[in-house]
């Protein structure tokens, strides 16, 4: 495989950015050697600078999951920009996405569109803040809630990959209020309120943990901090940037049945376009600017080819059931595969997945949180992986990255990536 232009891209890049990339796993620290520059994508495929195609396992990090370009996407955004790029007012589109959110998710009665998921969560956690009056929020370990400095305590793949515990730059008096349980663990939630009882604001949680691998969530689990922010008067935020609008078309909340009191969105929110946004009960949203106390504002917030984009590829997810199903078949046919081949070969590994999130453990225990996931071996799985993109599947540069399925992809691609696994796993020796 050519890698020359790639490797010519990457070495300018690093002189002006730091690790040659706007986002940090993009540069390949965990796995090493040369981040693939790319240059176009369509369906299910990457095409980096030097011609090489890949089966896609990214999918842009969730957004794309219809594939690279849908037509129909991409003749309305064409469409949009005719009109303009951004006015800085009101427009339609913005009303016709809230009211398509909300009757996809009826729970989220209020909402605020934002332009990342790190800006939803921020603002949805000062809203929590804002609505109780109290200070102290609750995450889990090896859940990944953007890079706002409240958030950076124990917060996965990115952060996990590079060893770092936390972040510098972050000031102490940032993160004093951010008490941090262990995933599926109600014991060490309901230890933080017995030790806080009246000063816990809220409880943020993936409902799928799906930054540390893929973690799913024990069937008392998310019931369980539902009762328990009910009893000590807390709000429960669901962070579904990763689950909203891809575990089904309603996400976490429609899966599992649980109602949060705030909810979180991006990734699938904006089509591949920056978006997030996050909303739920109208008493607490009622108190976000200009109507409430809790300030909160955005220059490209609601940004008329976000909107277009996002409110497109949402109305397709909406009107075509199908697709849901047919993206959980794929990735159940991937997962059990790759469960084959490791029974087969007696690899030390563990698969866990749901819906069109899988990931390939390298540990032989199962992995039920952050310890868990931890101890995986990420040399193995460095090697793993770069004999996967040699042969054209593109999987997340780090073992702490799910693998995303989009409806473009088809049993041809996931059985190609299943022989390559079979054939790395037979040459080596468990
Ligand atoms: C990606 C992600 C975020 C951050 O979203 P950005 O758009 O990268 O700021 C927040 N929460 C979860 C669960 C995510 O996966």
């Amino acid at each position: 495989m050519h890698t020359e232009r790639s490797e010519e891209l990457y070495s300018r890049a690093k002189e002006l950015m730091p690790g040659g990339v706007n986002s940090p796993v993009r540069a390949f620290l965990s796995v090493g050697g040369t981040p693939r520059f790319i240059r176009r994508a369509k369906e299910q495929y990457l095409y980096d600078e030097d011609g090489n195609a890949y089966i896609d396992y990214i999918g842009s990090w969730g957004p794309m999951i219809l594939g690279h370009n849908p037509d129909f996407v991409l003749d309305a955004v064409r469409k949009q920009l005719e009109n303009g790029l951004s006015y800085g007012a009101a427009t339609a589109l913005e009303v016709e996405m809230a009211e398509l959110i909300h009757e996809i998710v009826p729970c989220v009665e209020m909402m605020r569109m934002v332009n990342s998921g790190t800006e939803a969560v921020m603002s949805a956690v000062r809203a929590a803040r804002g609505f109780t009056g109290r200070d102290k929020i609750v995450k889990f370990e090896g859940c990944y809630h953007g890079h706002a400095d409240a958030m950076l305590v124990k917060a996965g793949s990115g952060v996990m990959t590079s060893g770092i515990p936390d972040s510098s730059g972050v000031p102490r008096g940032c993160t004093a209020d951010t008490l941090s349980a262990v995933y599926n663990d109600l014991d060490s939630v309901e230890r933080l309120f017995q030790q806080y009882p009246s000063e816990i604001a809220c409880v943020i949680v993936e409902p799928v943990a799906a930054n540390m691998g893929v973690v799913v969530p024990k069937k008392s689990f998310l019931p369980g901090l539902r009762q328990l922010c009910d009893q000590y008067g807390a709000l429960l935020i669901f962070d579904e940037v990763i689950t909203g609008f891809r575990l089904q078309i309603d996400g976490a909340i429609g899966h599992f049945g649980i109602t949060p009191d705030l909810v979180t969105y991006g990734k699938i929110i904006g089509g591949g376009m920056p978006v997030g946004a996050y909303g739920g009960r109208k008493e607490i949203m009622q108190l976000v600017s200009p109507l409430g106390s809790v300030y909160q504002a955005g220059t490209l917030s609601g940004n008329p080819v976000a909107m277009c984009a996002g409110l497109t590829q949402l109305r397709y997810l909406k009107a075509h059931p199908e697709v849901y199903r047919q993206i959980g078949f794929l990735s159940h046919r991937l997962r059990s595969g790759l469960e084959e081949i490791i029974r087969r070969y007696h690899a030390p590994c563990t698969v866990n997945g749901i819906g069109s999130l899988s990931c390939l453990y390298f540990t032989p225990e199962p992995v039920t949180d952050y310890t868990s996931a931890k101890k995986a071996d990420t040399q193995q799985f460095k090697e793993y992986f770069h004999y996967m993109l040699d042969t054209g599947s593109y999987f997340g540069p780090s073992q702490f990255e799910a693998a995303f399925v989009s409806n473009a992809h088809t049993l041809r691609e996931i059985d190609k990536t299943l022989a390559d696994a079979e054939d790395y796993f037979a040459s080596r020796n468990f």
